[in-house]
């Protein structure tokens, strides 16, 4: 242990906080993780794993001893449907958490620290189609995010660019764009619509339903990214000397629509869409993959349909072992 370099990530119980300390540990390090929870879908691979609300200066303190590098993802977020009815919550969790964390960091001597922003950043007015340009890092200003999730997350990148001009810490800030894959929050209303189209899928599938509900025309686009990729690029990034923004997702974009049909593919079942009122966000947002190939020399290359397949597959599973315990609860409860 003498010789491992020490890292912390922050939300390691989350959805790519629990991949990524599997992918550090393998790679090596000694990693601590921190989190108000402990993953919830296997049990983690830190080292050691310490239950914080790291809203709290005190519980910052602690993440952060010790350790020579910060991967900074924890966050109070969700799907579409979470991120537009709750602003206030996110503004007042998310601020708390990247100041204490930050200021934290400094103080305990760390030399690096990943903060992970968001494609929400970007301006709205940038994604009114739905074949709107892929976004490039300097699209950002003027800044006019649609949600205070997105405006705390530029804020949260701005306090980084001067805790590395003013104090010295190596920052660095990904923005990444709609990761998804197996063992992340796929039910509950913090889903993302790659595991919220899963999961209606497969519910389908088993009762033999095939209609399947989608917010909006489901005409908007997005890019997806799977999550072996993701933590690929966060250390890629991380070695890196590269200290502005970075986009890390897929460039290819697709509507919906097509999301739902190639999971309905992979689960071999014919769906029906109904479309019906509900948050969609902007209407159409890439990612510009040119300065994330120019600086990692590499860009993400796990395809959309080979990433839904064990995505699918895993949710397939959840919701089969969900629909026993509900049928066995209702046994016992004799309903
Ligand atoms: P996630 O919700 O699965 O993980 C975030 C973790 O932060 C959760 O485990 C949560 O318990 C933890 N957390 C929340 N409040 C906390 C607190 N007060 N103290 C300690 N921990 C707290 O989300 P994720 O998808 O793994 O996202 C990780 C990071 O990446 C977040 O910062 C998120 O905003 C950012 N991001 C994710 C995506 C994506 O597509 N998943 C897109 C853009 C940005």
């Amino acid at each position: 242990m003498e010789n491992q370099t020490k890292v912390l990530v922050t939300g390691a119980g989350g959805f790519i906080g629990s991949h990524l300390v599997t992918y550090l540990k393998e790679k090596g390090y000694w990693v601590r993780g921190a989190d108000i929870k402990y993953p919830e879908f296997a049990a983690t691979d830190a080292d050691e794993f310490e239950i914080l609300d790291l809203r709290r200066w005190d519980n910052c303190l602690q993440a952060t001893r010790g350790v020579e590098e910060v991967f900074a993802l924890a966050a109070d977020m969700g799907g579409m449907g979470f991120i537009s009815n709750h602003h206030a919550q996110i503004l007042y969790n998310n601020s708390l958490i990247n100041l204490h964390t930050l200021e934290a960091a400094k103080t305990n001597d760390v030399k690096r620290y990943l903060y992970t922003s968001s494609a929400c950043i970007y301006p709205e007015y940038l994604q009114e189609s739905a074949d709107a340009k892929p976004l490039k890092e300097a699209d950002a200003y003027p800044a006019q995010p649609q949600d205070a999730y997105g405006w705390e997350k530029l804020v949260s990148e701005i306090l980084c660019m001067h805790y590395r001009n003013d104090y010295g810490i190596e920052t660095r800030t990904v923005r990444f764009h709609n990761i998804f894959g197996e063992k992340g929050t796929w039910e509950g209303g913090r889903e993302k619509a790659p595991a919220a189209m899963c999961r209606k899928i497969a519910e389908a599938k088993l009762n033999g339903k095939t209609e399947i509900e989608i917010w909006g025309d489901g005409e908007q686009t997005r890019s997806f990214c799977y999550i072996n990729d993701c933590v690929e690029g966060l250390y890629r990034l991380m070695r890196s000397d590269f200290s502005e923004p970075l986009n890390l997702g897929q460039d290819r974009m697709v509507t919906i629509n097509q999301l739902a049909d190639i999971i309905a593919e992979i689960a071999d079942f014919k769906i029906t869409k109904k479309h019906i009122d509900g948050p969609q966000g902007v209407r159409g947002r890439n990612s510009d993959n040119d300065k994330l190939r120019e600086v990692l020399k590499w860009e993400p290359e796990i395809s959309l349909e080979d990433g839904l397949k064990t995505t699918y597959q895993w949710i397939e599973e959840q919701v089969r072992r969900q629909a026993t315990k509900d049928k066995e609860f209702s046994k016992i409860a004799g309903k």
